[in-house]
């Protein structure tokens, strides 16, 4: 890590973070600038930058996902919850340590959702599968 990470210092209390659950693994904080109401970022505590090199700690932040998702439900009275990543400049990644959104949703809050998120295609599934599969 060739930069001061922001994240790593709030992992170690260097830096301010109004934290709702941490456990060994993660600690999950509010969104400083919230996308919905309760919008919280759980993160690993070690440091990878993201999915492509998270060498199983995407695994490891899974409890804190569910537990935080189940705080967000409970004690805010969302109606469901959107959860993303973002790994790489392309796919819109601003802080270079992994971090889970989870977006509390209420039902008619006027969010856009994954269904109305497109891009133009550039080849169709069978050729996308031939790649993959
Ligand atoms: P992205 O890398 O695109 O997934 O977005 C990074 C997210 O981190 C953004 O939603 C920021 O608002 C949030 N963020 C950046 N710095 C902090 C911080 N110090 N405390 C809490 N959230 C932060
Ligand atoms: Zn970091």
């Amino acid at each position: 890590m060739s930069d001061p990470c922001i994240f790593c210092a709030i992992v170690a209390g260097d830096a301010p973070a109004q934290v709702v659950y941490s456990d060994d693994a993660a600690i999950a904080f509010l969104d400083i600038n919230p996308a919905t109401t309760g919008h919280t970022l759980v993160i690993p505590r070690r440091h990878v930058e993201g999915l492509l090199d998270a060498d199983g700690a995407l695994a490891e932040v899974g409890p804190a996902v569910e537990a935080t998702g189940a705080l967000l439900v409970e004690r805010l009275g969302a109606d469901g919850i959107n959860v993303f990543s973002s790994t790489g400049h392309a796919a819109g990644q601003v802080v270079f340590h992994l971090h889970v959104h989870l977006l509390p949703r209420w039902s008619g809050d006027g969010l856009l959702s994954l269904h109305d998120l497109r891009v133009p295609v550039r080849e169709d599934r069978d050729a996308v599968h031939r790649r993959l599969a």
